[in-house]
């Protein structure tokens, strides 16, 4: 069957100017708050320090912004509002490093495509100010002088009149003024140096000022004092990226996303890889549902992401997205899982206030009960009774059967059973580890993926520049990268995860109180031994069973003897039975 097709229909066309900056504006315009954070921006590329905004009933009658930047050249007023007209890039190579919040050249030529538009200025140096006047329906662009400071004042009225479709998507006055107000938040939030005040139908409904003294205090009036006066602060560098900011804990989460702000050299951002690892920071700590607050400040060069990704710059594109996403989460989790601390109110090694029980005090408890609780008890139970036993598990400290309280294995070898501590195992193999290195041999590091940064008093890091000599043949390495700044930059090899913020800080205690010409190594042995154990996770897995098993057997123990001061001892299957506690 033949179709009759309009010619005319197929045919290609330019559109008309207007149509086309329309379309644009369909992208970057969506309602009244779209048109006040493009013209904050503009005025904050244009250097300004105080900006003043009117909005008048619900927003859709009229914004205005007025700044005292830079301004702009008479001759250029007109070109301002064409589309792909900018001050901001000269040439491709310019987009790979964009430190202004504008580029495209488009936001002026969109709003004056959906709106009635006035833009009035007066640059630097000159004696007189320009004002041009521009309708969607008009061709008419008068220049004519006019009186303002020097400064930018851009009026636009009747938004989305002349596309009345998209003024049927707007909702209530409130609303949309409320998206106003926490797009002003936002920016707000995203430079100390400006002041920025808003008003509503003449009252004002927002105001903040410059404070250069205390960038907290600009967060405690944006985010109320609460939040500003129990946050967690934060700054670390890793590199050339730095984060700083104010973290809320879990107690200040709310049943909301709104109080999220994060941002990209100036720029609030979303970012998946950032949103999951903080998403991953709180995961333990929130309940579903549960949303942190926080307002935090990326910074690297603006050669590492690519902000032409999107229309309106919400989104940008990481060149090394994992490497972000890793220093955004250490960071964070540090920051959340650890006050600031500093060496002075320490109370020594971590743990070593309540030496967890031994072997000894293990087996002297009346515990059977206790044990018989625990579902190790009835693994315990079903493979003594297993008759095939999987000899791969075999090592020469005997076949491990279960574990005990997170804390104690139990391992059949020949006709005994052995009672093995596992946190002294781990004692013993760090002690023997760090005993047999030397400067000339260094025991093997284990570089982080980010070196880790820590904020610390300029006393400690006057210490650790002092004595992170001493480290390095235990392969943990230590620079000082400000005066109150240190970065750990490997750790021990032979050490498991642990958490550095705690190390570190027992590693600062040691060295406060070393005394000239006095050998480090029993202090450090200590602290690693104990840092050691507090990374191990309560219940190890077989293959880590049989890890420490094998690297036990390869320290140079004596396997074979019966008991191992501390580490393990010998049962004679009436202890084991009653340790059991027979049903
Ligand atoms: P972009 O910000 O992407 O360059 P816009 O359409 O937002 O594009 O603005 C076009 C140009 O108008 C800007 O590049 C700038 O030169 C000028 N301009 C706009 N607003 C201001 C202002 N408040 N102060 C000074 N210049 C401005
Ligand atoms: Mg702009």
């Amino acid at each position: 069957m033949a179709m009759s097709i309009e010619p005319a229909h197929q045919r290609i066309q330019i559109l008309p100017e207007l149509l086309a900056n329309q379309i644009a504006a369909g992208e970057v315009i969506e309602r009244p708050a779209s048109v006040v954070k493009e013209l904050l921006e503009n005025s904050i590329d244009a250097g300004a320090t105080d900006i003043r905004i009117d909005i008048g009933s619900d927003g859709v009658g009229m914004i205005r912004v007025r700044d005292n930047g830079h301004g702009i050249h008479k001759d250029d007023l007109e070109l301002a509002l064409l589309s792909h007209a900018t001050s901001k890039i000269r040439q491709q190579s310019d987009l790979y490093h964009i430190t202004s919040l504008g580029f495209r050249g488009e936001a002026l030529s969109s709003i004056a495509s959906v709106a009635q538009f006035q833009l009035t200025s007066r640059l630097q140096g000159a004696d007189q100010a320009w004002q041009i006047w521009k309708d969607p329906f008009s061709s008419a662009n008068e220049l004519l002088p006019a009186s303002h400071p020097v400064g930018t004042t851009v009026e636009v009225k009747n938004l989305f009149y002349a596309t009345p479709a998209r003024r049927k998507f707007l909702k209530s006055g409130k609303t949309e003024f409320l998206h106003i107000l926490e797009m002003v938040r936002r920016i707000a939030l995203s430079r100390f140096n400006i002041s920025i005040r808003l008003l509503h139908n003449d009252k004002q409904q927002f105001h903040c000022r410059v404070d250069q003294a205390d960038p907290g205090n600009l967060i405690k009036s944006v985010m109320g004092s609460e939040f500003g006066g129990n946050a967690r602060r934060l700054d670390f560098v890793a590199g050339d990226m730095r984060l700083w900011g104010w973290l809320g804990t879990a107690a200040m989460s709310r049943s909301q996303m709104d109080r999220q702000y994060f941002y990209f050299n100036g720029r609030m951002i979303r970012d998946k890889h950032i949103n999951h690892a903080i998403r991953m920071v709180y995961s333990d700590a929130l309940l579903p549902g549960r949303y942190p607050i926080y307002v935090l400040y990326l910074e690297a060069p603006p050669t590492a992401a690519d902000v032409n990704v999107h229309p309106t710059k919400h989104e940008i594109r990481f060149k090394r997205a994992r490497d972000v996403h890793d220093f955004v989460y250490t960071t964070l989790k540090q920051t959340l899982d650890q006050e600031l601390y500093s060496v002075a109110d320490t109370g020594g090694i971590a743990g070593g206030g309540d030496e967890p029980e031994s072997i000894s005090t293990f087996l002297r408890s009346p515990g059977g009960d206790e044990i018989r609780e625990q579902p190790h008890y009835y693994r315990l139970l079903s493979v003594m009774g297993h008759a095939g036993i999987d000899n791969a598990d075999m090592t020469a400290l005997g076949l491990p059967l279960v574990q005990l309280h997170d804390r104690f294995l139990v391992a059949k070898r020949d006709k005994d059973y052995l009672l093995i501590d596992i946190h002294q195992a781990r004692r013993h193999l760090i002690r023997s580890k760090m005993s047999t290195v030397s400067d000339a041999a260094p025991a093997r590091d284990r570089p982080l993926l980010v070196p880790v940064s820590m904020p610390v008093a300029v006393a400690d890091a006057d210490l650790v520049e002092k004595y992170c000599h001493m480290l390095n043949r235990y392969g943990m390495t230590l620079t000082r990268h400000a005066p109150a700044v240190i970065v750990i930059r490997t750790i021990p090899a032979f050490m498991p995860e642990v958490e550095l913020q705690p190390l570190m800080r027992d590693i600062l205690a040691v060295f406060k109180n070393a005394q000239d010409q006095q050998p480090l190594h029993e202090p450090l042995v200590a602290v690693f031994e104990a840092h050691a154990c507090d990374g191990l996770p309560g219940k190890l897995a077989m293959s880590e069973i049989l890890q420490l098993l094998h690297a036990l057997a390869a320290s140079g123990v004596d396997t074979g003897a019966t008991d191992c001061p501390g580490v393990w001892t010998t049962l004679a299957i009436d202890t084991l039975a009653r340790l059991l506690a027979t049903t």
